[in-house]
């Protein structure tokens, strides 16, 4: 199909004078939406209401008999360890259950092997010369903000339809004792919804490290988080990486936080017997135990697979039509002529937008003159950068449907003009 830099001077004069007439058009309206950020809307956490009234009073103890209001329990409890042992693919006794974000447990691991050196390190990291990290790009912001602060160099690699790209990440790994680690979200990826493909699971756990404490950050943010009535499994990595003799490997996070409240909810770490020790001795020393009570809360809401499932369904029957009417607007305005390549991803929260070289700064900003404020372009590269200023992340859940039909139509109107603006120079 043709694109719309492709068009001769006079079609790109016709296409530019309509685009630019629509853009004002819907600019006039003076609408206010923000979109930054993946956040469930208001009805996805009605779903989980009822935590705001559990366990209630009287309901204390856990399967176990422990008596939740007290110190006790370290790696969270049993059933909890068993629930959130189908997000981390571990069997409960890996599983830790501990505070309300997965990031915060990425960020305790991470720091902790700064301070400490991890349990196959020679060193603390933060005794070595230099350490680098391998980021899969379009990637996860925050992952690259918490590399970035510690002084962590990254490293990115270009992440494809089915996983990062391999080639480069073993030729990487294998020369590079500096690379300590990598940021995965392996299903559902933020913000491409890539899903790895068992063959490259097999290669990262599988690859030759040239630091012996090398290890996988494998967040398993939105493993339920499906946007099709198929529920898609990939590869087990902590069984890849045993099978391979790595057992230390991957390190493996998830949490409740988009199944009932972010911030509010349960969050998992699981890895090897040794890794997990290793974590519970330094997590030891800054904390006596979890909170039980929350756990106990979702326990009440959630307390089976089953259960979560159905809650996820009753998520995506809210957000999946959300996606549709983004697609529909970006069929729209940026098809016929091409104006733009995006994602229809299988679940997970965002959509991933690229533009013609140069035009996604352009798009932000003309989006929020209109008044639909974005995740700003380059926020999901390291260090803010993206070097072709072409990605573009959009997150369709939070606004109710009618203003999400709204604000894709400002957005997609803002793509379209910034490229067609930018052909014309
Ligand atoms: N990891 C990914 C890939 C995310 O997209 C998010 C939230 O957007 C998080 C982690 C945050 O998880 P938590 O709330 O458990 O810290």
């Amino acid at each position: 199909m043709t694109t719309l830099q492709q068009l001769n001077n006079f079609e790109l004069d016709k296409v530019h004078r309509k685009i630019n007439e629509e853009y004002n058009k819907f600019k006039a309206m003076g609408i206010q939406f923000n979109m930054a950020r993946g956040k469930p809307a208001p009805e996805q956490l009605a779903l989980a209401e009822q935590l705001l009234n559990l366990p209630g009073s009287g309901n204390y103890m856990a399967s176990d008999g422990a008596d939740c209001r007290n110190y006790g329990g370290e790696r969270g409890l049993p059933e909890a360890r068993e629930l959130m042992s189908a997000l981390v693919g571990a069997p409960p006794e890996n599983t830790l259950v501990e505070g309300n974000s997965s990031l915060a447990l990425m960020h305790d691991y991470l720091v902790f092997s700064l301070l400490r050196g991890n349990s196959d390190s020679l060193l603390p990291w933060s005794q070595e010369e230099k350490i680098r990290f391998l980021c899969p790009v379009p990637g996860y912001d925050y992952h690259f903000n918490m590399t970035e602060e510690y002084g962590i160099e990254m490293c990115p690699v270009s992440l494809d339809a089915d996983g990062p790209d391999m080639d480069q990440v073993e030729e990487l790994v294998a020369e590079d004792s500096s690379i300590k680690g990598m940021w995965c979200v392996p299903k559902y990826s933020n913000p491409t919804g890539t899903i790895y493909s068992d063959s490259v699971i097999k290669r990262l756990a599988s690859m030759t490290t040239a630091a012996p404490d090398f290890r996988l950050f494998w967040d398993n943010a939105y493993a339920v988080h499906h946007l099709t009535e198929k529920r898609i499994t990939i590869a087990n990595i902590l069984d890849a990486c045993e099978s391979a003799g790595h057992p230390n490997r991957a390190l493996v996070f998830a949490s409740t936080s988009k199944v009932t409240f972010p911030g509010g909810g349960i969050a998992a770490f699981a890895s090897s017997t040794d890794n997990l020790q290793w974590f519970l001795e330094k997590i030891g020393k800054r904390s006596i135990v979890p909170d039980r009570i929350n756990q106990l809360r979702h326990m009440a809401l959630l307390p089976d697979e089953q259960a979560l499932h159905a809650l996820m369904d009753a998520h995506r029957q809210i957000i999946d039509p959300k996606f549709e009417a983004v697609h529909a607007a970006f069929d729209r305005w940026l098809t016929d002529p091409t104006v733009a390549n995006w994602t229809r991803p299988k679940g997970g929260y965002f959509i991933s937008l690229h533009t013609p070289k140069g035009c996604a700064r352009r798009a932000v900003e003309l989006a929020e003159k209109a008044g639909v404020t974005m995740t700003p372009a380059g926020a999901a590269f390291p260090y803010g950068n993206d070097p072709e200023d072409s990605h573009l992340r959009i997150a369709p859940t939070f606004l109710s449907m009618e203003e999400i039909e709204q604000a894709a139509e400002g957005i997609a109107l803002s793509i379209r003009l910034a490229v067609s603006e930018k052909a014309r120079t």
